[in-house]
């Protein structure tokens, strides 16, 4: 590639609404623009590192069995009637009419596609296991579309799908995409983590993520020094707590809460509900716990006594808790009879609803659970809190990373299979349900995510298997007759024999001018092809992550390439 016939355009300036280092580097570098909010063309530039991931994606699910195909991008309703997410994915699904008023959704995932697919095809087990995947387009109406690709509107997403007669069956290729995961973000080159995670709406039970551990995360991870335990902290409130370590400092937006939510709480902190409850539970590690009613019900009605490790009674009565409770940032006042606890940390969370307190020994910490709106799927917010160096459940240290959710796997069950009514005939020539995997990557949020891991002052930083090109030769002065351009070719081509993806930049900008180029678009290994050198038999060697250049001979320079 020659650099001269290609679209390079960088830019100086930081653009005023890129709050992301990845988002202002990759607009800076040329890679994306914005076409309307949460849409961005991809520059050649651009492209060229999501292909990168696009393949080793690909090779991956290709070597561990999966299948690829493809499914449209549009839907119709009826198929996601079916499994009753037209209405239960929420706004964040794109709804759309035909010319005749028939209704189509723009696909933000696909099992209902795939499912009817496998309704289809799928006749016998003898023609399972089966894993199909794609890489497709996706569109979801993200409510706050930011960060550049990293959250969009429309993505691009590896999504795969298998199928299974039995349980077991489906563990085990779930096992298979964890360990194909695990090799992807190796080869990928970055730095990451699985840990448990959420189903959220696309349901099931098993599931976990795979974040890319970068300060910029959205996501917070807990993870112990004394076993293996790592969990996204949403899904570490979730959890069984004498199981699991106390969860976030991040006071979360709890977007869907309902009866079941306060279930699930109370389910957790082993108390029982009051059959109006409005509002909730307090827990802490140290021992107390409360559920809050309100409606008909006196604030006496706290249950104190049901809560684990309670017996201590540190607070006595309810006024010595309100007391203890004035000392949460935010927190408003007394409760009083017929009202909730309101624990106001965020705006936006105090104009949602009732909340949660709850305290520990380190002191106060915030649960919360929502019930201001009427939304379809139950969700706990993780706004506990949890110090990096606490001690553990399993006697470990807890330590806190921030992550960017880049892989996500699910063990389905049979609930889409059921409602679309996808059968096999198993072994005994009786028709049985399918048991369903799905496993999704967001390949065009990878694309940020290694920016945000891999960067400095002077741009993006890429690991060799990303980049847009592993090695650029820098000619200067290419137009000078002096032998250079003859001398770079010659290089180029040797470079690209050797099996690198190399790139020759013949533009003829000034020195200066070029190398700054090629550091903010992030290029491993740098070339200078120049009068002087060859006179002297060298090249100017520069690695992106080092501070200094070498003089290497050609034989040496292959060496250190090659
Ligand atoms: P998030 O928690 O970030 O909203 P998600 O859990 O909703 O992601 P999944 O349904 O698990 O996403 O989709 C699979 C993968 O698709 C995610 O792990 C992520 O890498 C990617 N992805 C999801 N939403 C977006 C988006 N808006 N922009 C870019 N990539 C996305
Ligand atoms: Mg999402
Ligand atoms: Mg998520
Ligand atoms: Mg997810």
């Amino acid at each position: 590639m020659r650099l001269s016939q290609f679209h390079l355009h960088t830019t100086k300036e930081t653009p005023s609404d890129a709050e992301l280092t990845s988002h202002r580097l990759m607009l800076r570098a040329g890679m994306i623009r914005k076409l309307a909010s949460g849409l961005y063309i991809w520059s050649p530039l651009g492209l060229r590192v999501l292909r990168k991931v696009e393949r080793i994606v690909r090779e991956e699910m290709d070597r561990a069995g999966a299948v690829e195909m493809q499914i449209p991008t549009l839907q119709p309703r009826e198929l996601w009637d079916a499994t009753g997410r037209w209405e239960k994915f929420g706004n964040q699904l794109l709804k759309i009419k035909d010319r005749k008023e028939q209704e189509f959704c723009y696909s933000p995932t696909a099992e209902e596609a795939i499912t009817e697919f496998a309704r289809q095809e799928l006749s016998s087990y003898k023609q399972l296991p089966v894993n199909f995947y794609q890489v497709q387009t996706k569109f979801r109406d993200e409510i706050r579309p930011r960060f550049g690709v990293m959250r969009a509107r429309e993505f691009l997403m590896k999504d795969a799908y298998s199928f299974h007669l039995h349980d077991e069956d489906l563990v085990r290729e779930y096992e298979n995409m964890k360990a194909a995961y695990t090799r992807i973000f190796t080869r990928l080159g970055l730095e990451f983590r699985m840990v448990q995670a959420d189903s959220g709406a696309i349901g099931g039970d098993a599931s976990q993520e795979f974040h890319v551990i970068a300060d910029s995360g959205e996501d917070a991870l807990v993870f112990s020094t004394g076993s293996d335990y790592a969990a996204n902290m949403e899904a570490a409130v979730a959890a069984e707590p004498s199981a699991r370590p106390l969860p976030a400092e991040t006071l979360r937006k709890v977007e869907t809460p309902t009866q079941k939510t306060c279930e699930a709480v109370a389910g957790l902190l082993g108390i029982e509900l009051q059959r109006t409850v409005k509002s909730i539970a307090l827990m802490t590690d140290a021992g107390f716990a409360l559920a809050l009613v309100r409606g008909d019900h006196d604030v006496n009605e706290i249950k104190l006594a049901k809560a684990p490790g309670l017996a201590g009674n540190r607070f006595a009565s309810e006024a010595e808790i309100v007391e203890h409770l004035g000392s949460v940032p935010g927190f408003l006042g007394p409760v009083g009879p017929a009202k909730a606890i309101r624990v106001v940390a965020d705006p936006e969370v105090a104009a949602m609803a009732d909340f949660v307190v709850g305290a520990n020994e380190a002191g106060f910490h915030l649960a919360g659970v929502n019930w201001g709106r009427d939304l379809p799927e139950a969700e706990v917010a993780d706004i506990r809190n949890v110090r990096e160096g606490e001690r553990a459940r399993d006697g470990g240290e807890l330590k806190i990373a921030r992550g960017i959710e880049v892989g996500h796997v699910f063990q389905l069950g049979r609930s889409y299979a059921q409602a679309l009514n996808a059968t096999v005939l198993d072994e005994n020539g009786k028709a049985a349900t399918l048991s369903m995997g799905c496993y999704g990557i967001g390949i065009s949020r990878i694309v940020a995510a290694a920016i945000e891991q891999n960067h400095d002052d002077a741009g993006i930083i890429w690991p060799d298997a990303m980049a847009p090109w592993q090695v650029v030769v820098c000619v200067i002065n290419p137009k000078g007759d002096t032998g250079v351009s003859a001398a770079a070719s010659e290089l180029l081509e040797a470079l690209r024999a050797g099996g690198l993806d190399a790139a020759l930049d013949d533009r003829g900008l000034r020195p200066g001018a070029m190398f700054a180029d090629m550091e903010l678009i992030g290029i491993p290994h740098r070339v200078v092809v120049s009068e002087r050198g060859l006179a002297a038999g060298t090249f100017e060697y520069r690695s992106r992550s080092a501070s200094e250049a070498e003089s290497l001979d050609r034989d040496s320079l292959m060496r250190k390439l090659l």
